[in-house]
């Protein structure tokens, strides 16, 4: 699963969720970002092929640092408003739908921020099981997820589709356009896509294709 169907996923348990109802869009903003958090451990290529080696789906693929950095970012975000400077920025050219309008001042209270907290904690989280669900290669051993990390080297792998299976891509294009074109049904919309993706997967596993 590539960092575009994570940041769908989180995307979608805001949408499905409802919270953009009560805090806008910035919220989603901040579910798609998190979602995408745990691939960060990739970027460690930079310091070398050892570093990749130790680092790369271990770091940051895991429910200790995946938890704390979600929840950091949630409340970096609601702190400093960053998902509202850019859908304000993203207003200025034009880019949002009809039907989205401008997010006002950031609501303040302890409710908010619980839920800019939750919304990064479970987004981030998301990341996990989807990763060990696209566990399959037809060549490649399975990658596993030690969850457990830093206290236990054990790892955990749920391979059902193959990584780089494109199911999902077309599922979550084909939601953009539905968003796109009724911004005012998300909700539903991104219910709908989240179950499409769950039978999809759901088939993967029944039939066992490419066992
Ligand atoms: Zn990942």
């Amino acid at each position: 699963m590539t960092v575009y169907e994570h940041v769908m996923i989180g995307t979608n348990l805001v949408l499905a969720g409802g919270l953009h109802h009560r805090f806008g869009w910035r919220v989603v903003l901040v579910g798609g970002l998190a979602a995408a958090l745990p691939d960060w451990d990739g970027l460690s290529i930079l310091l070398g092929s050892t570093a990749y080696a130790r680092a790369h789906r271990v770091w940051g693929h895991n429910l200790l640092v995946a938890s704390l950095l979600g929840a950091l970012v949630g409340a970096v975000d609601y702190a400093t408003d960053c998902s509202g400077r850019l859908l304000r920025w993203a207003d200025r050219f034009g880019s949002r739908s009809a039907g989205q309008s401008s997010p006002g001042p950031l609501p303040r209270s302890y409710v908010a921020l619980l839920a800019w907290i939750l919304t990064g904690t479970v987004a981030t989280l998301s990341h996990l099981p989807a990763d060990m669900i696209y566990a399959k290669h037809p060549t490649l051993a399975v990658w596993p997820l030690p969850l457990l990390w830093p206290f236990s080297d054990r790892a955990w792998a749920y391979p059902i589709v193959p990584w780089g299976d494109i199911g999902a891509t077309l599922i979550f294009i084909a939601e953009m356009f539905a968003l796109y074109r009724w911004p005012r049904r998300a909700q539903a919309i991104a219910c709908l896509a989240m179950i499409a993706l769950l039978v999809y997967v759901a088939i993967w596993w029944w039939t066992g294709a490419g066992r």
